[in-house]
Order: C-alpha cells, then structure tokens, then sequence
C-alpha cells in the first residue's frame, strides 16, 4: 500500500475495546442522562431546523451565546464536535506536540496522526508536575497539560501554571490546559488566558454536562490561537443537531451543578471505603474518576467484570503498573462497585 504517509504505518488503534456490562464505569461519562425535560426541549428545536440547510459555518450564534456567558471574545472561541477534535486540530498546527508522561492519550495519538514531532516528560514523584524538567523542555510549540489530569485526577498547583504560562510567552510556544474535569474540581483558568496569549484552554460538554453522545467542546485563546485552528477544521464542523442541543443546555445549564455535586459526594465516600481495602490503594481525585492501585490489574478487572462492573484498565501506562481507572457512577452503581472490590479480597 502506498497511498498513506509512511509515518501512519504501524499506527495503534486509540485504547479501547467495547465491553457490555450492566454496571458501566469505564468512559467517565456521566452517569445521568440530560434531564427529559432538556431533552423535549431539544427535539423540538431539532424538528424546528431545516435538516436540508448546513449549519453556520464555524458556529457563530453559539459563539455569541458562549461569549456572553464567559466574557470571552468570540473571536478566540472555536466549538467542534468533542474537544478530541480540537486536540487534533492543534496537533497539526503545532511545531511540536509537548505531552505528560502518562497523560491523556490522545495527544500522542493526535501528534503521531499528524506526523508532528513529540516528546513527553514523565510526572515526578506522587503524580506532581517536574516543573523544573517541563520548563526546561518546554522550547515552543504546543504543550497540552490536562488540569485536573487524566488518568491520575490530580489537581496540579495554580503556581506551576503560572510559571508554564509566563514560560509559553517566553519561548513563543503554546499551553493548553485541558479543562474537561475542571467542574469537578471547581477550578476555571480563564484567568490565565485572558492576559496571555500563549495560553488556551480546553472545555467539553461529555462530562459533566452529561452530552458525551452529542460530541461537543470548545476552545477558548487569543483570536489568533482560535483563528489557526478554526482554519485547520473543515468549515461547518459542528452539526446542526449538535448545535441545536448545545443551545438548549446553555439555556438551562442548573442540571450541571446537581451532577457535580452527587457525582463528587459519591467520589469522595468511594475514595474513603477503599482506604479500608486490604490491598487496593486509591489516588486522591479532583474528577468525576478515581484511579486505584490494586497488585494485578488483569486480575482486578476481570473480577470486576464477574461481578457485572467494567472499568478501565491503565496499567500499561508508565508508573500506572496494577492500575484501574473507575469512573464514579451512581450511588447504587458505586454500592455495586465496592461490593465487588470487597469480594476480591475474600475470594
Ligand atoms: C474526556 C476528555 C476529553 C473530552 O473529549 P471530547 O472529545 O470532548 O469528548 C478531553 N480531554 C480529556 C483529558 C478527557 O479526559
């Protein structure tokens, strides 16, 4: 075959394989679907739109509508269907993708896709930032940082952001902060893009605005940031049915705080029962996930399977080794989940 780019060859799929179980924790969705009242609303603006029409060409009307609710210039804001789309978009702007080591693994995927030249620094001790090796590798290009981090949940200090910002102006290079678990932590950065062009930030509506089957996020940087990557998406990249249902959740977005808020009591009551486990060890989490080191992964996972839970494996992550990722669910799907964990040691 020589119809590809030679650096595609040998490229691995993303990491994940489908599974069904009744008790799912494995994609850190949401656990509740949007309100059916949001719903209605929503199908009855899709009826209303003529699905023969294309949509805005770059979403001009939501990104009035976001503009207004952020104090942000529309002219630094570009929405696409999922922020995964956005990560790939910059991947191919960039001179250089700059990565964690673990992170999200997308970035690599994304720089890899784009033949973008990569590197990735490894997390310091307890999942801290290097900020001293970061700054030092940080000499341009684009440095994706996700706050709080996936797959660890840690919140990474505000000074260390700080300091990655003033040394994105320095060297002319790129921090983005992927914000897609900031309601779950409570944390907003627009403080450090709005001075600070070399600053962007990512946003998605998959978490906790219970819309990962919708596929939306957004950008939010300088106009010239968000104009680069605008240009590099194909023109009318949001759907018209995406967009008619972003609508209605900007309209109605109260549902949000009420998901947070059982999703982080349901978080912090796992994290402290499995404290007690005899041999897991749970991460501290600022996300809708926990991270849990048990002594074999293969064989944690399988058991939670068993017993009906799927979560993640992430023990083919650098320093992740006997890790599972376990998005937090429902209290009775949580209940489900601990019983199982608890199993495990008396089986
Ligand atoms: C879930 C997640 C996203 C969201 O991606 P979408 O394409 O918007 O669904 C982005 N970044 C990180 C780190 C995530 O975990």
């Amino acid at each position: 075959m020589r119809a590809f780019k030679a650096h595609l060859r040998g490229l691995s799929p993303y990491p994940y394989k489908k599974e069904e179980a009744p008790v799912k924790l494995d994609q850190n969705e949401s656990p509740f679907d949007l309100p059916g009242a949001l719903k209605e609303e929503a199908l009855g603006r899709l009826r209303a739109i003529p699905w023969n029409r294309y949509p805005e060409i770059h979403a001009e009307s939501l990104r009035k509508r976001l503009s207004a609710l952020l104090d942000w210039p529309e002219e630094g804001i570009v929405l696409a269907p999922g922020s995964n789309l956005l990560i790939l978009a910059l991947s191919l702007a960039a001179e250089e993708v700059l990565d964690l080591r673990p992170s999200f693994p997308h970035y690599a995927h994304a720089a890899k896709v784009a033949g973008t030249p990569y590197r990735a620094v490894p997390l310091g001790e307890g999942f801290s930032l290097d900020l001293k090796a970061l700054l030092a590798a940080f000499r341009g290009g684009v440095l994706f940082l996700p706050n709080p981090h996936a797959p660890t949940g840690a919140l990474f200090p505000e000074e260390a952001l700080r300091a990655l910002a003033e040394r994105a102006k320095e060297v002319g290079g790129l921090l983005v902060v992927d914000e897609a678990y900031r309601e779950f932590a409570g944390t907003d950065f627009r403080f450090l893009a709005r001075e600070n062009p070399h600053v962007a930030l990512l946003r998605t509506f998959s978490k906790a605005f219970s819309l990962g089957g919708v596929r939306a996020g957004y950008l939010l940087g300088s106009p010239e940031v968000a104009g680069v990557v605008r240009e590099v998406l194909p023109p009318f990249v949001l759907p018209a049915h995406t967009g008619a249902v972003l609508e209605v959740v900007l309209e109605n977005p109260g549902y949000v705080e009420k998901v947070v808020e059982e999703v982080v009591a349901q978080r912090e009551r796992v994290y402290r029962e499995l404290l007690a486990h005899p041999t897991w060890r749970p991460y501290p989490s600022r996300t809708n996930f926990l991270l849990v080191r048990t002594p074999d992964a293969e064989e944690a996972f399988r058991h939670l399977l068993s017993q009906g839970v799927l979560v993640r494996r992430q023990d083919r992550y650098p320093g992740l080794a006997g890790c599972l990722r376990v998005t937090v669910g429902r209290r009775e799907e949580m209940d489900a989940f601990l019983r199982a964990a608890f199993g495990v040691a008396y089986a």
